[in-house]
């Protein structure tokens, strides 16, 4: 290692270096062959230095990753030790190198960050395999290496970037909206620059204390986290213990320290090679897992390096767009809101937890966003349009002006929509309309009062399995229930019973995959056949609720029979707690969503059985039109404001109003100002909508005269024209209606 660092000090030319490191490791690992292979452009890895093979090869031989051994370990990004590599399925034999003699081979990545820069090799004449010490010794080499070309620039050269150039990254928006402001690197780069260690012994003794220390923080945290938030942060923080204290993760640690690395370079290897081994994974839980532990790694390399813990609250600029590789959800909700701009992420897919809270937060959010975080600095201009999936790093002047216009007209509409939010929602002729919220989080719960909506019409209360870990206990779920009561207060909240299976992937209940996961084995039909995970929940809410008002609904019914055994459930939880002497909610009202076509033929039996209905319109109107509303190709295909699903909700309304049932909106549909109009027209009332639909909602219902509309609306459907949206255009320009 000392050596090593002799040559890295030493400078000269970048062949000069290679060229000694090849002979070093050659020499000190007593093998007769080292070369390594670096990655060119276009994912081609070429030999650029050799102890052993034949010179001339050097700069000729190429490999494509995938191809040869070599090509194997830079594609799977782990380490091949093999007594006899060409017998080998995957050996390429190049003559050119004259590598024949060689039998015993061990091929290790060079890896930075995670990526794959290079392949490091050493080979030896006798059949026999290498001890783990040795290929420990190559992995500690390797990362020493992918330091030193990236020290000496050549990674950025390669790149011909300069920091400050304006760069456009792709990604998938996730949310929705547009954001300027300035660049706040989620974790302060922990540039480890102290690879070698001069005393294993004193690094051992250094991570020892920082591990103390990381556990100890993360008990802290878990002691000191606020109740109102337990559903969202408890099982996250508690999956980090179970990292922190897990003895594998410390002896490979330990193990990287023994071969010559600083304690932190030693952090820094043992969590690439995990985001190595699992960062090509499609499997949604053990991505969430490498999170987890990508984000302790970083917390203890901090602890190690004495920096700061996250970006640090007081130096957040006003309009801070956070950039991570990745983040879990309770990492967002340690920020300051009302500072937070964006959010991107080199990773993360729409179902991911912390796109659920940026979703809650009304936050926009770029996901899958690959470089970026690499590209930007600390307080670097950025803008992201999420609605083109795009992120414009340091953008020159005439993008920003053309955002700037944008973004003007954007606070324009939302100050009208501020100025409104806290009056109420009565349509010119004196009609009362409910303008509800979605909610999930309790971050949503939060926002309640802020936010003009007059009560939580639907708690997706699955949120909370999908950001924790593992199921969470009844207890857990009890006291997220209480602190919502507790917090609406006089208001109310319908919650959801668990709206999971199908694409809300609960990664811990380990269910098969499906086909049709929409019209899969999910929601109602999953409680009934599992009756234990939903009567637990039942329980909860019940208890939450006691002494108060209760409104709970059944997501997905189908069948009559679904809703009457569901709701026969929930009395039965009710009784069985009373004789047990504890005290029941006050009242209890329960209702069905009605998101499932077969259901309004069964409305005439069903309406007298529900306190209220509630129509789903995401999942309708899929249903309705066979169009997977998760597909962008098929979901903005059919048009609501067709004649069909007019008919549909029309003939829905009316069913309820016969029977006296109140009816609610809860879909996305009822957000948009045309579409509620529609609604309205149609004779709704009630409606529940995502946080930042209220303002636009709001300020249609108050231009409306309930009574012409509905005349219209009608008048326009008699017309029998499939396509009703130019008509509803119509409407609303003679009517004053403001959309
Ligand atoms: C719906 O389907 O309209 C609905 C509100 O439920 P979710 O979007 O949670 O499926
Ligand atoms: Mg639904």
């Amino acid at each position: 290692m000392r050596r090593l660092r002799q040559v890295m000090a030493d400078g000269g030319d970048r062949q000069e270096r290679l060229d000694k490191i090849v002979q070093l490791i050659a020499a000190s690992m007593n093998t007769a062959v080292c070369s390594v292979y670096l990655r060119r452009e276009r994912d081609d890895l070429e030999l650029c230095a050799t102890e052993g093979l034949n010179p001339d090869a050097v700069h000729q031989t190429v490999l494509h990753v995938g191809e040869g051994l070599v090509g194997d370990i830079a594609q799977h990004k782990r380490p091949l030790n093999l007594a006899d590599a060409p017998s080998h399925p995957r050996f390429a034999y190049r003559p050119e190198t004259g590598e024949d003699p060689f039998l015993s081979f061990v091929g290790v990545p060079v890896l930075r960050g995670g990526d794959m820069t290079g392949v490091l090799v050493v080979q030896n004449s006798e059949k026999r395999n290498f001890a783990d010490q040795e290929v420990e010794a190559l992995q500690t080499v390797a990362m020493v290496m992918a330091e030193m070309l990236s020290v000496s620039g050549e990674e950025t050269a390669a790149n011909g970037s300069d920091p400050d150039a304006a760069q456009l990254f792709k990604g998938r928006g996730l949310t929705e909206g547009l954001a300027m402001g300035h660049v706040v690197l989620h974790e302060p780069r922990v540039e480890v620059t102290r690879l070698i260690s001069d005393d294993a012994e004193e690094e051992d003794a250094r991570l020892s204390a920082a591990m103390y220390k990381l556990r100890r923080n993360v008990d802290d945290l878990l002691a000191t986290e606020d109740v109102s938030h337990a559903g969202e942060h408890l099982q996250v923080l508690e999956a980090y213990r179970m990292f922190a204290n897990d003895r594998g993760w410390m002896r490979r640690i330990r193990d990287a320290i023994a071969t010559g690395l600083t304690a932190e370079a030693a952090v820094e290897r043992v969590n690439n090679a995990m985001r190595a081994r699992l960062g090509g994974r499609r499997d949604a839980y053990l991505r969430d897992r490498l999170h987890d532990f990508e984000d302790l790694s970083n917390r203890l390399l901090r602890i190690l390096s004495g920096r700061a813990e996250l970006a640090s609250e007081d130096k957040l600029p006003r309009d801070a767009i956070l950039l991570a590789r990745t983040m879990g959800p309770a990492e967002l909700l340690d920020y300051d809101r009302k500072k937070l701009r964006g959010l991107v992420l080199e990773e993360s897919a729409l179902g991911a937890h912390v796109a659920i809270v940026a979703r809650a937060l009304n936050l926009p959010m770029l996901g899958d966003t690959r470089g970026i975080v690499n590209a930007a600095r600390d307080g670097q201009e950025i803008i992201l349009d999420i609605g083109s999936d795009e992120a414009h790093l340091n953008p020159p002047s005439d993008i920003v002006e053309a955002y700037s216009n944008r973004a003007r007209l954007r606070a324009r509409r939302m100050q009208r929509y501020a100025r409104i939010k806290h009056l109420p929602a009565i349509t010119r002729d004196g009609q009362e309309v409910r303008l509800d919220k979605n909610a999930g989080l309790m971050v949503d719960v939060d926002t309640l009062g802020d936010s003009g909506a007059d009560n939580i019409g639907l708690f997706r209360t699955e949120l909370q399995f999908m950001v924790s870990a593992r199921l969470p206990r009844q207890n857990e779920q009890e006291e997220v229930y209480r602190a919502v009561l507790d917090k609406v207060g006089e208001r109310d909240v319908v919650f959801r019973t668990l709206d999971v299976g199908g694409d809300k992937v609960l990664p811990y209940l380990g269910l098969a995959a499906e086909e049709n996961p929409a019209m899969g084995w999910r929601a109602t039909r999953m409680a009934l056949d599992r009756p234990a995970l939903v009567r637990v929940q039942l329980r909860s809410l019940l208890r939450a609720a006691a002494g108060r008002k209760l409104s709970v609904m059944f997501p997905l019914i189908t069948t009559l029979e679904e809703f009457t055994e569901s709701r026969d459930m929930l009395f039965a939880e009710r009784d069985r707690l009373a004789k047990f002497g504890h005290k029941v909610p006050a009242t209890i009202d329960v209702g069905a969503m009605l998101e499932v076509p077969s259901l309004v033929f069964q409305l005439d039996q069903l309406l007298p059985q529900v306190d209220f209905l509630c129509v789903g319109t995401n999942d309708l109107m899929q249903f309705f039109f066979a169009a997977d509303r998760g597909n962008p190709q098929t979901s903005d295909r059919y048009d609501f404001l067709s004649l069909p699903a007019m008919r549909l909700l029309a003939q829905v309304r009316d069913m309820c109003a016969a029977h006296n049932v109140p009816v609610s909106i809860c879909g996305e549909l009822g957000g948009r100002p045309l579409e509620a109009m529609a609604l309205l027209g149609l004779g709704y009332r009630r409606f529940s909508l995502p946080s930042a639909s209220i303002g636009p909602v709001k300020r249609t219902v108050r231009s409306v005269n309930t009574k012409r509309l509905e005349h219209a609306v009608w008048g326009a459907m008699q017309k029998n024209r499939s396509d009703l949206r130019p008509l509803m255009s119509e409407i609303a320009d003679a009517q004053g209606v403001k959309l």
